[in-house]
């Protein structure tokens, strides 16, 4: 029978475990992990976004502070903020909502932030770190689906994997992950030859590719594991509207071992990691363990 993987389960479970070990932090060290988010526009998905961040963030215990910039906000400006927040001794992770309006290059404001404080794991070092399995920040999506991955199937060692899509936030350091698990990593894009005949060689099948339900039942080896990163809205005949993955639930989990829900997988757990990602910068910065 096919496993679900509950996203929205696991990540309730590592937000209450972060939500012990901060209480421990303030208690024993007295530090309160600090979150900045900065959003530039008005972007209506970001916002929603942005908020879910801040509440849970407040629920774990942390700080949560939000920048909100009109969406004229200079580069300059914005530059400026970073380094304000590089310098605030009870910030630990600062986070810039993306995509930023097209006035303000994008890595140039990503690769102002201070190394240590960068929880999205987009700074050109973290990048560099992860890629060749040195100590760093690792994004959070590809983070969450790399636990939940391990929490299904333990050891990953010697496992083939695929990750649908090369992007530099979810398809790169999927496969950086996967390799430092030791599994045997095909990364495929959108010049891929034969996507379906590659994926049907994949114990472990990620897709990441923005493409609604475009995974099928055929492309699956009988018994794999599907992690569907992909969120996409659909219109229904009727005119309302729905999320999907890039993967056809339908036909994928009639042969997948165990595959994750859109929504209900992947998505919870991204924040959940923002959140583990900022403890331990907390720590770091302060020079402390991540408590037990
Ligand atoms: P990008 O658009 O940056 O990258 C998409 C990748 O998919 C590219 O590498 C592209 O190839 C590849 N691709 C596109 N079409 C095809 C195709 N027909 N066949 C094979 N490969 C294809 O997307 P992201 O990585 O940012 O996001 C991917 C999905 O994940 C989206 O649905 C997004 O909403 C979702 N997402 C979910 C998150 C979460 O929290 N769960 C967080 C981030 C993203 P090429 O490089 O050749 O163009």
């Amino acid at each position: 029978m096919t496993t679900i993987i509950d996203g929205k389960a696991f990540s309730a479970n590592l937000r209450g475990e972060l939500a012990r070990r901060v209480g421990i932090l303030k208690q024993n060290h007295s530090v309160t992990p600090g979150l900045a988010v900065v959003l530039v526009g008005e972007d209506p998905a970001s916002q929603v976004y942005v908020r879910s961040k801040g509440k849970q963030t407040a629920e774990a215990g942390m700080k949560s502070v939000e920048h909100k910039l009109d969406a004229a906000t200079s580069q300059e400006e914005v530059l400026k903020l970073i380094e304000a927040l590089n310098n605030d001794p009870s910030i630990h992770g600062i986070l810039v909502q993306l995509p930023l309006p097209k006035h303000i290059h994008e890595e140039s404001v990503i690769n102002s932030i201070n190394i240590d404080k960068d929880v999205d794991g987009f700074h050109l070092s973290n990048v560099g770190r992860l890629s060749i399995g040195a100590d760093g920040i690792v994004p959070c999506t590809p983070l969450g689906s790399i636990m939940m991955l391990k929490d299904h199937l333990g050891s990953l060692s010697g496992l083939k994997a695929i990750v649908l899509g090369r992007s530099n936030i979810v398809g790169k350091p999927m496969a950086a992950l996967l390799l430092q698990e030791s599994c045997t990593v095909t990364i495929a894009h959108s010049r891929t030859k034969d996507l379906a005949a590659e994926c049907r060689e994949a114990d472990i099948v990620v897709a990441a590719v923005g493409r609604p339900e475009m995974v099928k039942g055929d492309w699956i080896k009988p018994g794999a594991t599907v992690i569907d990163v992909g969120i996409n809205r659909i219109q229904n005949t009727d005119g309302s509207t729905k999320l999907v993955g890039d993967v056809e639930f339908s036909s994928v989990s009639l042969v997948a071992g165990a595959i994750t829900p859109v929504p209900g997988g992947v998505g919870p757990m991204t924040i959940a990691c923002l959140l583990h990602n900022t403890l331990q910068q907390a720590c770091r910065l302060n020079g402390v363990d991540v408590p037990e």
